[in-house]
């Protein structure tokens, strides 16, 4: 309506579909779980960042996106918030089942993925969410050890992940939201054929999608992997 254009013009947001959920302009405004809404308060953020107010709400209605804001803006916890909500509840609510990881987020280097496994631990506290980290430099036997022993959240490289996927069986069957971290990146050669192989394995997760400038052909891969995909997009249009 008149009132959520208003708003999203006010914070430069931009969307590519009207079905996604208006901004919201604190996180305590959209059905959080307590715990989750202390563990943000914890951490410091008073308030969501724009990409935040309108990330989190359609991420946690289920869209799949393809947000582009700018280094620094807080994108990691627009998708962590979500993630940390969802495997949670789902957690709770289907406590008797197997204890399948949930989420993946990818990102293209190790310490990319420890300062993305660090927020989420933050995020997490006290909640069923658990993590593990999948990238080089440790040994794959620990890694493999924390999932079994049940994790919701996978955070990792492309090529250790896989590595990790072809020599252990590893069950994929529940995850049910998939991220790319800097996307530009990780759907350029080099990357894009491991990011492939693991989305293949994946069956129809919700997808989130992030990078501080998006490109065209990103753009179509990310619709031709994702056929609902919205484009959400903070600040001044880039080139
Ligand atoms: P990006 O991935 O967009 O480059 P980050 O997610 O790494 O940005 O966040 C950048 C910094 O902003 C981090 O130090 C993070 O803790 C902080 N931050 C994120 N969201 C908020 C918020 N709502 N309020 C205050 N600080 C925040
Ligand atoms: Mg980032």
């Amino acid at each position: 309506d008149y009132q959520t254009e208003l708003l999203r013009t006010k914070l430069q947001i931009r969307v590519s579909s009207k079905l996604i959920p208006p901004p919201i302009l604190s996180f305590s405004s959209c059905c959080l779980p307590q715990k989750l809404l202390q563990n943000i308060e914890s951490t410091g953020y008073d308030m969501p960042t724009p990409i935040q107010m309108q990330a989190i709400p359609a991420a946690l209605r289920g869209n799949s996106l393809l947000a582009s804001a700018d280094t620094g803006s807080g994108k990691t916890a627009s998708f962590l918030v979500p993630i940390v909500s969802r495997c949670a509840s789902y957690r709770l609510k289907h406590f008797h089942n197997n204890k399948n990881p949930l989420a993946i987020v990818l990102t293209p280097t190790r310490e990319l993925c420890i300062q993305v496994e660090d927020q989420a631990k933050l995020l997490g506290k006290s909640l069923p969410f658990k993590t593990a980290l999948v990238v080089g430099g440790d040994a794959l036997a620990g890694q493999l050890h924390r999932i079994r022993q049940g994790v919701e959240l996978i955070v990792g490289t492309p090529g250790r992940l896989i590595d990790l996927l072809r020599k252990h069986d590893i069950n994929l069957d529940d995850i049910m939201m998939f991220v790319l971290d800097e996307v530009d990146c990780m759907l350029q050669r080099g990357f894009r054929d491991q990011v492939m192989q693991i989305f293949r394995a994946l069956s129809q997760p919700q997808v989130l999608m992030y990078s501080a400038t998006i490109s065209i052909d990103i753009e179509k891969m990310a619709k031709s992997l994702v056929k609902d995909i919205i484009f959400v997009t903070i600040g001044q249009p880039n080139q």
